[in-house]
């Protein structure tokens, strides 16, 4: 029996809607920022990120995946949310995303952003591991989403999963063994907008992720 998350339109195990938002400004730039080594601080629409340049934009929005699900979670719920890098700003306000000394980022760390969505966005948030595809599942019947780390191919599902995790997508739901989800970083609209059968999804997840609430208060 599925729980109902209030914010829906539906009854059933899939969130919706959901509107997809990506990690990159331009959509149609994803593809050739991950396979022709387009820069991704080149895009011409950056301020619509909310970034206070296109310098930080471009330091930040290979780390964004877990904002844009963020941002997906809370326009579920809410009708609209902050913009990605004011999201950003709050977590790494919070220790979500450390600058190490040698200039690159660590992040998202769970723990932190968890403090965060609960603090700022009153969202109801906790990390989990050691999750297989049942897990999720019944996360999912109950009326949550999961923001999942996968693989990043896995907006190639064709090919072998060449690992698991690193990157993040937001689960909305699973229908008929189908796992549903928003990837922040498709390359195309078919792979932003995805679905998969729950044992492929199983092959690029890490069984780690956090478990939202979307439910309207
Ligand atoms: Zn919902």
């Amino acid at each position: 029996m599925a729980t109902r998350c209030g914010a829906c339109e539906n009854t059933s195990t899939l969130h919706e809607p959901v509107t997809p938002v990506t990690q990159y400004a331009t959509p149609e730039l994803i593809n050739a920022i991950a396979y022709e080594g387009h820069d991704p601080g080149a895009d011409p629409a950056w301020a619509v990120s909310g970034a206070v340049s296109r310098e930080e934009y471009a330091r930040w929005c290979r780390h964004a995946c877990g904002m844009a699900c963020l941002r997906m979670v809370l326009t579920h719920r809410d009708g609209d949310a902050p913009p990605l890098l004011e999201l950003l700003h709050g977590v790494r306000k919070a220790g979500g995303y450390v600058e190490q000394a040698d200039g690159s980022v660590k992040g998202l760390i769970y723990a932190p952003f968890v403090e965060y969505v609960r603090d700022t966005h009153r969202l109801d948030a906790h990390v989990r591991t050691g999750m297989d595809t049942a897990a999720l599942t019944q996360e999912l019947d109950a009326g949550r989403m999961v923001i999942a780390s996968v693989h990043k191919e896995i907006r190639r599902p064709e090919r072998p999963a060449p690992g698991r995790g690193g990157h993040l997508v937001l689960v909305i739901g699973h229908h008929d063994g189908m796992v549903h989800f928003r990837n922040p970083s498709g390359h195309r609209p078919d792979t932003v907008t995805a679905h998969l059968p729950a044992e492929r999804f199983a092959e690029f997840f890490a069984g780690r992720g956090i478990v939202v609430t979307p439910a309207r208060r």
